[in-house]
């Protein structure tokens, strides 16, 4: 049989590999991943004692299935040429397609919600130890995704999944458990800009022009403003090379709010976000979603 390949958005996150995974192992495809996995979802793998799915270059004439994203501009490379078979996502639907598919999307916390909810008697089937490791991904995913329920894309069905996910893996303590995924990205201390802001950026196509908007999660935002300037500079450059702006997104998981850096126009970013903004960085209370707060109000200014 022709091999499927089921796989994420590129700068893969957590839910985007979990999800992959969980969905190879149900529909029993090949998982696969676009890029090199954070050292969170490195932490997730290793709990469950889970393999990394292997990296994919270019999808043309291949039979693919994508999770967790939809848009072309996020996925391999010869996507235009591969054959989609299936799509299953929580993201705004920018995707259309020649053929009739399977198209499952709910604007629930995390595609692993979506997986969890609409697969439930597949993933009962599966062997138990098995089972056992992949309702740990899915749990680990929602609580990645939704960062530990604070994120205002969470729902109450993420809620009860997760619950009833961590009363089959066994863990008590879910809200700490949650925590202790997003502290695995550790400290940004030693890092390059590059690689913090790199590592979960994602590219739009905002009414014709390109935007780059880059996140990262700590859990001490003062780490950032040490390397304010880099920051900056970067995005600076960036935008230069390829793009009409360029925006990070520090979000700090404690204080539930995000300093958001940017290179571009800056009447823009105060009209977005109602806000009047001094340099080139501003901190907004209560900002933790790129999905849900910053890409539906910079798309609309543009
Ligand atoms: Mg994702
Ligand atoms: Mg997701
Ligand atoms: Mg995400």
């Amino acid at each position: 049989m022709e091999e499927i390949y089921v796989f994420g958005h590129k700068s893969p996150d957590t839910d985007t590999i979990c999800s992959a995974i969980a969905y190879a192992k149900i529909k029993n495809l090949t998982p696969a991943r676009l890029g090199e996995i954070n050292e969170e979802t490195k932490f997730v793998l290793e709990k469950f004692c889970v393999e990394i799915p292997r990296p994919i270059e270019n999808v043309e004439g291949k039979k693919v299935v994508l999770v967790d994203h939809n848009e072309f501009q996020q996925s391999a490379d010869g996507i235009e040429k591969a054959e989609i078979v299936e799509v299953i996502d929580h993201h705004k639907i920018k995707f259309s397609y020649d053929k009739p598919i399977k198209f499952l999307t709910e604007p629930l916390g995390s595609t692993a919600t979506v997986i969890a909810k609409y697969f439930e008697s597949d993933i009962e089937k599966i062997e138990v130890n098995e089972k056992k490791k992949i309702k740990g991904l899915l749990l680990s995913a929602i609580l990645s995704d939704t960062v530990v329920f604070k994120s205002p894309t969470t729902t109450e069905e993420d809620k009860k999944i997760a619950n009833e996910l961590a009363k089959a893996v066994g863990i008590d303590a879910l809200i700490k458990f949650g925590i202790d995924i997003k502290k695995a990205k550790g400290s940004i201390r030693g890092k390059t800009v590059e690689s913090i802001i790199m590592a979960d950026f994602k590219e739009f196509d905002f009414n014709g022009k390109k935007v780059g908007i880059g996140q990262t999660e700590i859990v001490d935002i003062n780490e950032i403003y040490e390397i304010k300037a880099q920051i900056s500079k970067f995005l600076e450059n960036l935008k230069n090379e390829n793009y009409e702006m360029t925006v990070f997104v520090a979000t700090d998981i404690i204080k539930e709010g995000s300093e958001l850096f940017f290179a571009g126009d800056k009447s823009k970013i105060e009209k977005a976000f109602g806000i009047k903004v001094v340099g080139n960085f501003v901190y907004i209370p209560g900002l933790m979603s790129r999905k849900k707060q910053v890409v539906p109000k910079l798309q609309q200014v543009f």
